[in-house]
């Protein structure tokens, strides 16, 4: 696979020229519009074809590569650099945020003072579920649109971004310009009708891990995204199916140091959805960050025993802040090593 990198300024017509003698030469090219500059990909291999596209104006930079996930492969695009979420919220390429708030949105009450608790606490995130992916029918399925609402309202009150899952490809046009961050859940990772449509919208993208996927299948279906010209892609370890039920699932946490070698694209964890279990919540997130996440969701709820949905594993605002202390305690710990910065309560 050839990935020709354009220039940021570069003009269409020096990307109709790439793909023209690509084209001339009878491969396909591909082109990946892109807000740093678009690519094109090409499927060739051997370094003739690279001479003769190294020339071309408008090109920046040409890599052969054999990675099935090209653009998301740190071989091809080097170093990890911060990704926008929000104005003012960054993640990756040293950048720690957290996401925090309920599984679900119930009511604006417990919405609002769940996401004033955590925004206390330094959450840089409110996340809420508003599409719910219930394994069972009868459960509650969450509020749709009304919880959408909802969460726009919290955001007001807190400025705070927010992130909620999409699981219907129809809904990501109609919902991309209310919330900040769109959610793929587990249950969703290898929907490609669903990557497909998030690969058109220019809002970042939290793929989270299916729980019965290998990391190759993970970073195959990130690819999808950014191969649509969406370039922000966060990756998210939730958990993988085991034999071993002592635990909701199995945080493979081994994976974040691997997959962070393997793509620029920032990692994080979620310790809530891969325990179940809310004392184990702080240890693995203290673990994930000291494994080189990038950050972490989490479930928080201002009453957990009122939560219609994963209560168990929700934390309360109390439980957060001890956790953000102990976070930000890790990070200091680190920053000498990683030079990571964060804006987690404890001064860094
Ligand atoms: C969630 O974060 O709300 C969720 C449903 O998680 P997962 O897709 O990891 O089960
Ligand atoms: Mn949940």
């Amino acid at each position: 696979m050839m990935i020709i990198q354009m220039n940021d300024h570069c003009t269409s017509l020096d990307v109709a020229r790439v793909c023209d003698q690509q084209e001339r030469q009878g491969c396909m090219a591909r082109i990946v519009p892109r807000n740093s500059g678009p690519c094109v990909v090409v499927d060739v291999a051997g370094d003739a074809a690279r001479n003769a596209v190294t020339a071309l104006p408008g090109v920046k930079n040409v890599s052969m590569t054999k990675s099935s996930y090209p653009l998301a492969s740190r071989e091809v695009f080097g170093v990890s650099h911060p990704m926008e979420l929000a104005e003012g919220v960054r993640i990756g390429g040293g950048e720690i945020a957290v996401m925090a708030g309920p599984c679900s949105v119930e009511t604006g009450e417990i919405l609002l003072e769940t996401a004033r608790g955590v925004k206390a606490s330094g959450a840089s995130v409110l996340r809420g579920g508003a599409f719910k992916p219930r394994s069972n029918p009868y459960a509650f399925q969450g509020l749709g649109s009304e919880g959408i609402a909802l969460l726009m309202e919290a955001r007001q009150a807190t400025g705070l971004p927010i992130i909620t899952e999409v699981m219907a490809p129809e809904d990501v046009e109609w919902l991309a310009p209310h919330v900040d961050i769109l959610q793929v859940g587990t249950r969703n990772m290898q929907n490609f009708s669903l990557l497909k449509a998030l690969g058109r919208v220019d809002k970042p993208v939290l793929l989270k891990r299916g729980m019965m996927s290998t990391v190759d299948e993970w970073l195959q279906a990130a690819e999808y995204i950014l191969v649509g010209g969406n370039e922000r892609v966060i990756l998210c370890e939730r958990g993988i199916r085991s034999f071993d039920k002592s635990t909701r699932n199995t945080l493979d946490l081994s994976i974040v140091p691997l997959v962070k070698s393997l793509t620029h694209l920032p990692v994080i964890v979620d310790p809530s959805h891969a325990t179940g279990m809310r004392d184990l919540i702080l240890p693995m997130s203290l673990a994930a960050l000291a494994a080189g996440a990038d950050g972490l969701i989490i479930e928080v709820h201002s009453r957990p025993e009122e939560a219609l949905c994963d209560g168990p594993q929700s934390l309360d605002l109390e439980a957060f802040d001890n956790l953000m202390q102990a976070a930000g305690r890790i990070l200091s710990a680190l920053q000498p090593r990683e030079g990571k910065r964060c804006g987690l309560k404890v001064a860094m």
